[in-house]
This record gives structure tokens, C-alpha cells and sequence, in this order.
């Protein structure tokens, strides 16, 4: 794992103001990356600091970031470039962005970030970085466990699922940065009885995912493997990630395959990756497996891996349905959890992702799956929360969902506390269900 030093200290603060404010998810020692479009239209990379955003392109111009490897990759139009460094070489960006904005700074230091620094709110975030790959895994045992019960009451874990990290490979042309509307998805539609023939039309039955995403650093060539000694190295950082999901889509497709169209319409990231150096004082043991569970074979298994390959991310979804905010009403809360009930570590699911030679390649993006925690009110979808829609939720005003209605808005935070330690968060990663396209959905 990555040291703890002086840009962890808890009592360190920054001269931006809003860094300070007890509940932000970007005080000075969190100092995520992230993408945006400046209002040329050309997009560049940039770190948040509290309500603010510090243009890296132009620090970079302004001779702010001299001496660093980095410099040329933080004038790039994404991350990737940034992301193909190593980790010795993104820890001195770190330690000089913290040098910059810490409240040590002198008014000259202060003076010369100021020009560069913009609110937040008035920039627009895109996806961190042009993902070459994007693969989804399925690594939390609640998870999968309660949506196996679903349709194997008596066998919900194949035989396959504690000796693999399982995952598929996701779309990475529909991944989308929150904020991004989402369009129902049409398609053939599970039918409703055994003998009955599929429909084509709209998704009655679109959920969310809760789901953690790591975005990948450096390469591996083509033909050779991470040992997971390595694989650590190759976490870039941590974003949040929504995998919206068509059940009656999926159900009906993804045998013997696995998932297609039933995912691919959309994913939603949140915009700001929190790197690896920030969340190194939130690292925890990796899955402790109960009696009866097999050790992972060795090639996904070491002593660092399991002292402290795990992060503790606690995660929430929020549901701010059309209803709410016709009232005023905020969003409703309907599940709190974290990331500790993840079976598999991301350094796991990194070394076996290239276990067979798979290059994975700077800006890659790899998905947890749905992240739930062991009881069913910590379920990360509507899938598991409505027990495959036959037990709709109430909401507080009233209303009930077994899946997502048009208007809906999700919004997924993601937020790490530890005594001793300054808390960061994730930001939001927020989309909104739109209606099906009229002119390809008829209805089912
Ligand atoms: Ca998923």
C-alpha cells in the first residue's frame, strides 16, 4: 500500500476555504483528478480543492508544476496521459498540488494558483478519461448471493464464484459522467411466461447498480501478467459508478453469455477519482472468507492482499423521484452501505484480469459489481431491495418502487471516514431515468 505522510495529517487545511468546511468531500488532503470541458470547448484536467476546480493545464502553462514528470500529461486533454505515469512520479504531483494549496502556502504561492482555480459549478465534468476497456465484475458476496437466491433458492453461489473473481465486458462508448440523463432502454423483454414468446419494447423493469470503479495505471504488454505483488501499483484511484441495468432485458439474454444490451445503454461514473495516495489511511484487511470457504488460489493471494488490500468506502443511493421535487422535497435515502462486503479485492480482480496476458492499459476502467452488504436493507440495487419486484418499497410519501420510473433521479455518494483521519468523499455520481425513445418503443 502507499505510505501515509504529511498530505494525510489531519490537521492540515488549505487556503480555499470551502477545503475547510467540515463535511467537504475535497479538503486538502483528499485532492481528486478529474476531467472537464473549459468554456472554449477544449477539454483539460484538473483537481478539485473544495467548491473549486484548479485548471492542471494551465498551472502546468504558468510554470506552477515545473519540475514534475507529470507536467506534459497534465497539459493533456484527459487522464490517461497522467494515468500512464508511475506512482513515485503522481506522488510528487501530489505533494506539489498540496504544497500549492496548503494554507502554508505564502501570498505570492497563493497569487500565482488564484488565476487557475475556478468554481466547480461552473464547469461541466466528463468521463476522467477516454476508456479504452471497460469490464465489470461481480465481486460482492451479498450481492450475488441474494440475486442467486432469486432464481436458485437452494444454490444461489455457483460452483465457480469463490474461486474466480467473475466479471464481463462492459461498453465503454456508453459510459457517461454523472449528470447525464438516461434514456430508458428498449429491447426484448423477458417473456412473462415460461411458454409465452418474448415482447419488444420498453424496459419495465430499469434499476441501478451501486458500484465502486478503479481506473487503471500504467500497462502491462500484451502476453504478460500482473503479479498481484504489482497489481497495487496499477490502481490509478477510485471512482463511484452506477451500472444501470434493464432486468427484463438481461433476464432474458444472458444465457449462456452473460450480459449484452441488458447493460450496455449506459453507465454513469462519477466524475472525480480519488487516487490511491488519498484513500491510503482507509485501507482495510481484505474479505475474511468464513469456515468452509477455500483460500484463493496463489496467484491471487499474498500477505499484503489480505493485511490490507480491502478499502473502507462507506456508500449511499438516494432516490429524488419527480414526485419529491414537484413537493421540495430532498432525495430519500434507500441504502447505506460499504465496501468491506467486497469478496474480492480490486488488486485481485486486476491480476486475475490479466492472469491469461489481457493487456490492460492506462485509463482502462474496471467495476466492483454491485457492492451490498450482508442484509437485505444494505442491497445496492432495486433487483435485491424489491426481491426481484415482488416486494415493491414504500417511500416516505407514499410512494413504492419495484424498479425505476421515468423521472427518477439516483444519485450514489460515496464518503471515507477513519478516527485520526481527515474524512473525504467521492462527490456524486447522479443520473435521471428519461423516457423510452418514441419512435423505437412500442409497448410491450
Ligand atoms: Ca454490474
Amino acid at each position: 500500500m502507499t505510505d501515509l505522510d504529511h498530505t494525510h495529517d489531519a490537521a492540515a487545511t488549505s487556503w480555499v476555504e470551502s477545503a475547510d468546511a467540515t463535511d467537504a468531500d475535497f479538503p486538502i488532503q483528499n485532492l481528486p483528478f478529474g476531467r472537464f470541458a473549459r468554456e472554449s470547448g477544449q477539454p483539460g484536467v484538473g483537481v478539485a480543492i473544495g467548491d473549486r476546480v484548479l485548471d492542471l493545464g494551465r498551472a502546468a502553462e504558468a510554470g506552477l508544476l515545473d519540475g514534475l514528470a507529470t507536467r506534459t500529461a497534465l497539459g493533456a486533454p484527459s487522464l490517461n496521459a497522467l494515468m500512464a505515469h508511475d506512482t513515485a512520479d503522481r506522488v510528487s504531483l501530489r505533494h506539489r498540488l498540496f504544497e500549492l494549496l496548503s494554507a502554508q502556502a505564502d501570498a505570492a504561492t497563493q497569487a500565482s494558483v488564484t488565476p487557475h482555480l475556478v468554481p466547480g459549478s461552473d464547469v461541466r465534468m466528463l468521463v476522467p478519461a477516454q476508456v479504452g476497456d471497460y469490464t465489470d465484475f461481480y465481486a460482492s458476496i451479498h450481492h450475488a448471493t441474494r440475486v442467486g437466491q432469486l432464481f436458485r433458492p437452494d444454490n444461489p453461489l455457483l460452483p465457480n464464484w469463490r474461486w474466480i473473481p467473475i466479471g464481463y465486458h462492459g461498453r465503454a462508448s456508453s459510459l457517461v459522467p454523472s449528470g447525464t440523463p438516461i434514456r430508458r432502454p428498449t429491447g426484448q423483454l423477458r417473456p412473462s411466461a415460461d411458454d409465452a414468446p418474448p415482447t419488444f419494447g420498453r424496459s419495465a423493469r430499469l434499476d441501478y447498480e451501486l458500484e465502486l470503479g478503479v481506473f487503471v495505471a500504467g500497462e502491462n504488454a500484451l502476453g504478460e501478467t500482473v503479479p498481484l505483488r504489482e497489481a497495487e501499483e496499477r490502481i490509478f484511484g477510485v471512482c463511484l459508478v452506477n451500472d444501470w441495468s434493464a432486468r427484463d432485458i438481461q433476464g432474458w439474454e444472458y444465457q449462456p453469455l452473460g450480459p449484452f444490451l441488458g447493460k450496455s445503454f449506459a453507465t454513469s461514473v462519477s466524475p472525480w477519482v480519488v487516487t490511491r495516495e488519498a484513500l491510503a489511511p482507509f485501507r482495510a484487511p481484505a474479505f475474511e472468507r468464513p469456515d468452509g470457504d477455500p483460500q484463493p488460489l496463489p496467484y491471487l493471494d499474498d500477505v499484503s492482499n489480505r493485511v490490507d488490500g480491502g478499502v473502507d468506502i462507506r456508500l449511499e443511493v438516494a432516490l429524488h423521484t419527480s414526485a419529491m421535487r414537484d413537493r421540495g422535497d430532498g432525495p430519500e435515502v434507500l441504502t447505506r452501505g460499504d465496501s468491506l462486503g467486497l469478496y474480492w479485492t480490486f488488486a485481485q480482480m486486476l491480476t486475475h484480469h490479466a492472469s491469461n496476458g489481457c493487456n490492460l492499459r492506462a485509463g482502462d476502467l474496471i467495476a466492483s459489481g454491485t457492492v451490498s452488504g450482508p442484509d437485505r436493507s444494505e442491497s445496492g440495487c432495486l433487483l435485491e431491495l424489491s426481491t426481484g419486484g415482488r416486494t415493491p418499497i414504500s417511500l416516505a410519501n407514499g410512494e413504492e418502487r419495484a424498479f425505476l420510473e421515468d423521472g427518477d433521479d439516483v444519485v450514489l455518494s460515496g464518503r471515507c471516514e477513519r478516527d485520526g483521519f481527515r474524512s473525504i468523499g467521492f462527490g456524486a455520481c447522479t443520473g435521471r431515468v428519461l423516457p423510452a425513445d418514441p419512435a423505437h418503443a412500442p409497448s410491450p
